[in-house]
């Protein structure tokens, strides 16, 4: 049985999907202005790994993720950069896909633009406007009136008044209170806006998410998920809105995803150490790195602060490539296409207990360093083949392991000694001894140990 930490009721709950075998999961995605950065990386692979092990579990997934392409951030960029916001929006989904394709992200089964879903939210603001929970102001904004809304705070566990005294809210003369939040904007000069019965503008953030989550996934959903720093007051926004149109309860599990902190300080633009994912991995080796990041993120449980730095990386990268170079030694009995996981082995049994409890990657990894001592004790392909399996369900260890482990530095250096090999029999052919002995010593000075043999030529690092 599958246990959620669901953040609305602030406890470990077991998992009882609307439709029984199917999952309907919405996970709020990136405003694509910019290369997402590492903190990011976190909550995006943080939810590959619950829709990856839903779907391990037997669960018939939908997972929606959608991408904001219209927002303050995004029009500023774009001016700046001169170009038009179109260029640019789409210049970064494709950027976003090859990140998140080189950290083994699964693709979502829809990512839903907003420009692609105005109809959706004016329909959806029209229906809070009648349930008297929107209201037009005189400069042509439409804003969500929190009042009217008897749960209001319910996922921050707080009340308005709370909420009031805690945020520094900005007074605003249009609004009747000041945790009032916008839902339309009026359109200003050189943005793009949409015609609407409130008057040409354009939508804000949080409705969104409402309004793509009921077009794709209908009005309740069975997970929500998001950064932690999402819950207040974005999430609190959308159950206001999903609920306060449709009178039905709007998620039924909220996940969260705990920050990632940069050397134990919170990532920031003022401290200079906000960096994108991509830097981090053109800094690791081409075939190693991705894997290695995925892992790293992954180590931790989801709702604890995990924290980066280099070391931490390169440890996390050691640890992996440790596993892969025990199915390099001992490789698995049956191929990964024919193998099926048997649940009831002791060390599968306890690799789906730890993830059935709230996902913990953490012990569940556990589980895969104690198949990797298995297999260097008893020299074991049948739990080599054990290890492939469990790890593939969190999308890690399918790459060629012989591969893996050389990794691409080793292998571009690897072919720069074929050659230099090769040239030494050339040169023996030749009778050119003295050449054949040069590229012997030049070999030799690269710390590697020739070895000729009746098959020709091998080599090895000394
Ligand atoms: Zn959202």
């Amino acid at each position: 049985m599958l246990r959620i930490h669901n953040s609305l009721a602030r406890e470990k709950q077991a998992f009882t999907p609307i439709e029984p075998g199917k999952v309907r999961m919405y996970v709020c995605g990136l405003t694509v202005y910019d290369y997402f950065h590492i903190g990011n990386a976190r909550t995006l692979t943080v939810f590959d790994m619950v829709y990856r092990w839903l779907r391990a579990a037997g669960y018939d997934v939908k997972y929606v993720r959608n991408i904001t392409d219209v927002d303050d951030k995004i029009i500023e960029r774009a001016n700046r950069n001169g170009e038009t916001i179109e260029t640019l929006t789409t210049r970064m989904i494709d950027a976003m896909h090859e990140d998140c394709d080189r950290l083994l992200m699964l693709r979502p089964s829809a990512e839903p633009r907003a420009t692609q879903h105005i109809d959706d939210m004016l329909g959806l603001i029209g229906d809070l406007e009648k349930n008297g929970r929107a209201y037009p102001a005189a400069n042509g904004d439409v804003y969500y009136a929190v009042r009217e809304f008897p749960g209001y705070g319910k996922l921050s566990g707080k009340s308005i008044d709370d909420l009031r005294a805690g945020e520094r809210v900005a007074v605003d003369g249009h609004k009747r209170d000041p945790l009032d939040f916008v839902l339309w904007k009026a359109a200003k000069p050189h943005e793009p806006h949409w015609c609407s019965c409130y008057g040409e503008g354009r939508p804000g953030w949080h409705i969104e998410c409402s309004a793509m989550s009921r077009a794709e996934l209908g009005d309740t959903l069975d997970i929500h998920g998001g950064g932690w720093d999402l819950q207040f007051p974005h999430h609190e926004n959308e159950i206001a809105q999903s609920e306060g149109a449709s009178g039905k309860p709007f998620v039924n599990y909220w996940m969260h995803a705990a920050f990632l902190n940069m050397d134990n300080e919170k990532m920031s633009k003022s401290l200079g150490n906000v960096f994108t994912t991509r830097e981090v991995l053109n800094k690791l080796d081409a075939v190693q790195g991705g894997e290695a990041v995925r892992f790293f993120l992954l180590r931790g449980h989801y709702r604890s602060e995990i924290n980066y730095t280099w070391d931490l990386l390169q440890e996390a990268r050691g640890a992996l490539v440790s596993l892969y170079t025990a199915l390099r030694d001992v490789p698995p009995a049956v191929s990964a296409a024919d193998y099926r996981i048997d649940w009831a082995d002791p060390h599968a049994r306890r690799f789906h207990d730890a993830m059935s409890d709230d996902f913990n990657t953490a012990m569940a990894f556990a589980v895969l360093f104690d198949l990797r001592g298995e297999i260097h004790r008893h020299r074991s392909p049948a739990h080599a083949a054990l290890l492939r399996a469990l790890g593939g369900t969190l999308g890690f260890l399918q790459a060629d392991p012989a591969a893996f482990v050389q990794g691409a530095a080793q292998a571009s250096e690897a072919a720069e000694i074929e050659a230099l090999i090769a040239a030494r029999v050339q040169a023996k052919k030749a009778r050119d001894f003295a050449e054949a002995d040069r590229i012997r010593d030049e070999i030799k000075a690269r710390g590697v140990i020739l070895e000729d043999g009746a098959g020709g030529t091998t080599w090895r690092k000394a």
